[in-house]
């Protein structure tokens, strides 16, 4: 990728001049965008189910302990459950880990809360002035503040973003009416001659950060890093290996700690192994290299194949 570059105020003006002219200084580099994350959701189940025969991939469903200690995975649409008999169970519910631990334990053994997860809204903007003011670039800069806010060209309007809440239950999270308004004003902080109108604001929404618990009053401060906790149980039920934090980038990263626990490996040992699904361990560096020219040739017939 092109270098990093460093520009001054008069130069970062030059480029883009609709932003905020008190600005001291730019720093432009090149990083990868995961532009469809639900894709690479379903290309990760596809993967799942190609590597084992026996795996199964449900949605909508739940696992759930009885009072007898028995296992059930729980259809939570037709409510229809059937026994199984785990050996361990990974909980990767993101800021639903401590809700779902309550199915998974009961009430005596139930681990410490261990998810601080954190509230993010965001905002699509259909404005062309804009649009046309970032030149195709993604904005990362510090509001006033001092909360890191981001804004980028999507789909032809402009992604803007976002809070960093505190949120006891993931399951209400709704882009509020204050949030709305922050993100406005974050935005005319950077781009102040850019006036946007109510009726631009195309879509709103939010998503819960998996972050681990934190007592930290400012939640920028929050770590962003991931790690895995097992919980055993006392009664000879099968361990609770729990998934805190983790990204879209990090994701491999975070299967190398769940399967060094599944296979007896821990730390170093499971941070080291290769967690590239097999085909593309053995294509390795040359497909990295003919990918994006490839990838690109053929992006439309995989995708008509991949979901239809
Ligand atoms: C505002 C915001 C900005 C972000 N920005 C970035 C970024 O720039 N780069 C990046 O890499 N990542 C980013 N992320 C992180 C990323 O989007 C994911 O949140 C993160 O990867 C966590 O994914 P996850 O699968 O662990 O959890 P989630 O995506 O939250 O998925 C957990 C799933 O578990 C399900 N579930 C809940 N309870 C149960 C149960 N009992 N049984 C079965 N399933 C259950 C939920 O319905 C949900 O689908 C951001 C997140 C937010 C919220």
């Amino acid at each position: 990728m092109p270098r990093h570059q460093f520009r001054g105020r008069r130069t970062t003006l030059e480029k883009w001049p609709a932003l905020n002219p008190g600005i001291k200084s730019s720093a432009t580099y090149f990083d990868a965008w995961v532009s469809h994350p639900e894709r690479l959701g379903i290309e990760l189940l596809q993967d799942g189910l190609a590597a084992n025969s026996q795996a199964v991939a449900l949605n909508y469903a739940e696992l759930r302990r009885t009072e007898n200690g028995q296992y059930r995975v729980e259809d939570q649409i037709g409510g229809a459950s059937v026994a199984v008999e785990p050996t361990l169970i990974i909980n990767a519910t993101g800021g639903w880990i401590d809700i779902a631990n309550q199915s998974l334990f009961p009430p005596e053994a139930r681990p410490a809360p261990l998810m601080g997860g954190t509230k993010g809204s965001h905002l699509i903007i259909d404005n062309d002035e804009l649009c046309a003011a970032l030149a195709d670039h993604m904005i990362y800069y510090e509001n006033e503040d001092g909360r890191i806010c981001i804004l980028f060209p999507y789909l032809g309007k402009v992604l803007v973003g976002s809070t960093d809440i505190r949120v006891d239950d993931p399951e209400t999270v709704r882009c509020e009416a204050d949030e709305r308004d922050y993100i406005l004003q974050s935005l005319a902080f950077v781009l102040p001659d850019i006036k946007i109108k109510p009726e631009e604001v195309v879509f709103q929404f939010a998503g819960v950060r998996p972050l681990p618990a934190s007592t930290d009053s400012f939640t920028g401060r929050i770590p962003r890093d991931h790690f895995c906790t097992v919980v055993e149980p006392t009664d000879g039920g099968p361990p609770v290996l729990c998934m805190i934090g983790g990204k879209w980038t990090t994701f491999r990263l975070v299967r190398g700690n769940g399967s060094g626990h599944d296979a007896g490996k821990t730390g170093p040992a499971a941070a080291r192994c290769d967690n590239r699904p097999a085909d593309r361990r053995r294509a390795g560096i040359s497909r990295q290299r003919a990918g994006l020219a490839c990838e690109r040739r053929h992006s439309q017939g995989h995708f008509r194949r991949a979901y239809g």
